[in-house]
């Protein structure tokens, strides 16, 4: 199937009793054991079945398959939201005394939790100077566990080099883990390109409404982990926390999901409601719809705003002049994402007058809603970094940033002209 038909119908056969067409929403905590045996099997897992919603739930189920299949992954595991998903996935892989190792342009959240929660756990974030592999390569030693980027970076708007920054981490026996939130599996499958690990904020683009929270983690089944069982004992070796189960002998290439699931979820409990997961449904539905319309907007308000001399810069890959434009015609085939970011020419004290007068775009964190949005990213998502670290994450004082919604383009653009002369400076 391709990818509109999966969005619709991946994960989900019909409920042979109820003959729901819509997924049903098990709203259950716990499921039935037929017998002892049947409990006993369950657990062993020598059997498939449900146990407890904190490891699994049949909503929770349909949306896991359907986001692997859109990311050609061999399994997912849903989480309360896009931070957890970014915790599992370095958890899953990593203890006391391990590395993994950054590019710099990340989501505020998650470049203080690698800069600042994962050390106190022990585990150390190596920063890059740039996403470049010449910059990541020489960081990875015989503790990394990861290489970490984002595929699009929020808010830098930066394309990752996936196939190469895949080949370096693979010469070195280390996975590469791709947070593909802003790009969503419609413009970008990492999977394809060589990335080990996706995950997403399904908060974002993929419920897109603005509804729900929620993150995803899903396995591509490729990376080996048994040929670098030195470097990852714990997908190999007996888990003493789950009667020694063996994930690459029971998970098969499956283990890194499997793992996350029975180590991380089940011990630490972040979990999607399944209401959420159903919410989250309805919103994949209608992505590929939405990221067509998201990214034509964009293109024409980021045009629009660069055409104007009270617009002193706009940063948008949809620009041929753009440094990342060739990347995004490789990697995303040519569709530059919605989210964007620009500064007035009168500086912060304009910046600040335009965000106020806006009328249409709503002043909030968050991005990927069906509505525009506007974030002033060094005041909000990323005022715990200090200037040096925003500079490097590509955040600057008077930066705003875009989501461009699925509005009638001529409203987006008529909100924008009507703050910007109310924001003062001549055309
Ligand atoms: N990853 C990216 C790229 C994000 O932009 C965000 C949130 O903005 C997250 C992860 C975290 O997602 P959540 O807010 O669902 O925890």
């Amino acid at each position: 199937m391709r990818q509109e038909t999966i969005a619709i119908h991946g994960g989900y056969d019909r409920d042979p009793v109820s003959k729901s067409v819509a997924v049903p929403i098990y709203q259950t905590v716990a499921y039935a054991f037929d017998s002892a045996d049947h409990a006993a099997a369950l657990f062993n897992l020598e059997v498939e079945g449900n146990i407890y919603s904190r490891i699994g739930n049949p909503t929770n189920n349909v949306l896991e398959k359907r986001i692997a299949a859109l990311e050609g992954g061999v399994g997912a595991l849903t989480v309360g939201c896009g931070v957890a998903a970014v915790d599992y996935a370095i958890s899953t892989v990593t203890e006391t005394g391990a590395n993994i190792v950054s590019v710099p342009q990340l989501y505020g959240a998650t470049y203080t939790l690698f800069a600042h929660i994962l050390p106190r756990r022990g585990v150390a974030t190596r920063f890059a100077n740039s996403d470049q592999p010449e910059d990541i390569e020489p960081l990875i030693d015989a503790d990394t566990r990861a290489v970490y980027c984002e595929s699009v970076g929020n808010p830098a708007g930066n394309v990752a080099d996936i196939a190469a920054l895949a080949a370096c981490a693979h010469r070195h026996g280390v996975p590469l883990i791709v947070d593909n939130t802003v790009a969503t599996p419609i413009l970008l499958r990492p999977i394809e390109h060589g990335a080990d690990i996706v995950l997403h904020s399904l908060t974002k683009f993929i419920g897109g409404h603005g509804t729900t929270l929620g993150g995803i983690l899903v396995d591509s089944g490729r990376f080996d982990w048994k040929a670098n069982a030195a470097r990852f004992p714990m997908m190999s070796t007996p888990e003493p926390s789950y009667h020694d189960v063996v994930y690459t002998d029971h998970y098969k290439e499956a283990a890194y999901i499997g793992r996350a699931r029975t180590v991380c979820q089940r011990n630490t409990g972040s979990v999607l409601a399944p209401l959420s997961a159903f919410l989250l449904l309805q919103g994949l539905e209608t992505l590929p719809l939405r990221i067509a319309r998201h990214v034509e907007n964009a293109r024409l308000v980021a045009a629009h705003l660069r055409a104007d001399p009270r617009i002193a810069w706009v940063n948008h890959a949809s620009f041929p002049d753009n440094p990342y434009h060739g990347l995004v015609v490789r990697y995303l085939g040519g569709q530059a994402p919605s989210i964007m970011t620009f500064g007035l020419a009168g500086g912060f004290a304009a910046g600040k007058r335009f965000f106020d007068a806006l009328r249409l775009f709503t002043r909030l964190v968050n991005m990927g809603d069906a509505k525009s949005l506007v974030t002033h990213p060094a005041s909000t998502t990323h005022r715990q970094l200090t200037p040096a670290e925003q500079a490097r994450a590509g955040v600057s004082p008077e930066m705003i940033r875009f989501s461009v919604g699925i509005e009638h383009i001529d409203d987006l653009l008529e909100d924008i002209d009507q703050a910007l002369d109310a924001a003062g400076g001549r055309r």
